[in-house]
């Protein structure tokens, strides 16, 4: 079947399996199809699958990634680093889409702490209102305003230990911010990005942080940088959490979760 990337585009099916078995048997040990052994007894999957997964399976899944989408980015709308910063904050708990339609308005009005402190809280809770958590998102919106002022002239901090200090801003959203706006290597684990690394698997952890410093350990240099971004892109139109399409994955024989529907 054609293979579909993320954002919809036809990936060239190329020599993709001969060189997949090969890795799968890399991976499992196992030759032939995944069919094989399905009669014997079940292996919890738990035990047999906590090994860190073969180097060349980690780079053959991102080199795939890159191949579909060599330039991922994500979808929240901005006009500069502030405005970013702050479309993060407000995503929280809320789909990119909700997050944009809200913060169209709100950035033709204000785009930098200043003219967002000017709004005031009144007017910015009016602006962010069909977002969730708006009530305490507008309260940090303008707090981190006032200290972006007052502690950093005005700028972005550029560390995580910097930006956590900021009002609603979080070790994701500092990890998202230094990705986005400064180009760090960070990888920021939300919700799609946590299941498709577990299912795969690439790095598993019972928390976001676990299975970000596992991804980080794994990882190779060179995909770093768009690595959140193709996971989260995967997880979010692909690897869904109730409805997988794995019939219409590109890493789809590379994954090893016992519940993929291939
Ligand atoms: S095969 Fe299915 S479960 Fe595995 S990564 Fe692809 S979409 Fe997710």
């Amino acid at each position: 079947m054609e293979k579909i990337s993320p954002r919809g585009n036809k990936i060239p099916a190329a020599s993709a399996k001969p060189r997949a078995a090969s890795l799968a048997k890399a991976l499992t040990g196992q030759e032939g199809s995944k069919d094989e052994g399905s009669k014997t007894k079940p292996v919890a999957p738990k035990r047999t699958r906590q090994k860190k997964p073969d180097p060349k399976i980690v780079r053959e899944i991102f080199e795939r990634f890159q191949a579909a989408e060599p330039h991922p980015k994500g979808e929240l709308e901005h006009v500069n680093a502030f405005t970013f910063l702050v479309a993060v904050v407000l995503s929280a708990q809320a789909t990119d889409a909700g997050v944009n339609k809200a913060t169209r308005a709100l950035f033709a009005a204000a785009d930098t702490p200043q003219k967002m402190l000017a709004l005031g809280e009144d007017k910015v809770r009016d602006y962010i209102k069909t977002i969730g958590l708006y009530r305490a998102k507008a309260k940090n919106v303008i707090l981190l305003s006032q200290r972006l002022i007052d502690v950093y002239g005005s700028k972005i901090p550029e560390t995580r230990e910097e930006l956590q200090t900021l009002p609603g801003v979080g070790r994701k959203t500092a990890n998202v911010v230094m990705n986005n706006a400064f180009g760090a290597p960070t990888i920021a684990v939300d919700t799609h990005l946590f299941r498709v690394s577990n299912r795969i698997p690439l790095a598993r952890g019972k928390t976001p942080l676990a299975v970000e410093l596992g991804l980080e350990k794994i990882i190779p240099d060179e995909f770093k940088q768009h690595a959140h971004h193709w996971l989260i892109l995967h997880g979010r139109y692909v690897c869904k959490a109730r409805r997988p399409e794995c019939e219409r994955c590109i890493i789809s024989d590379l994954c090893t979760w016992p519940e993929k529907r291939v």
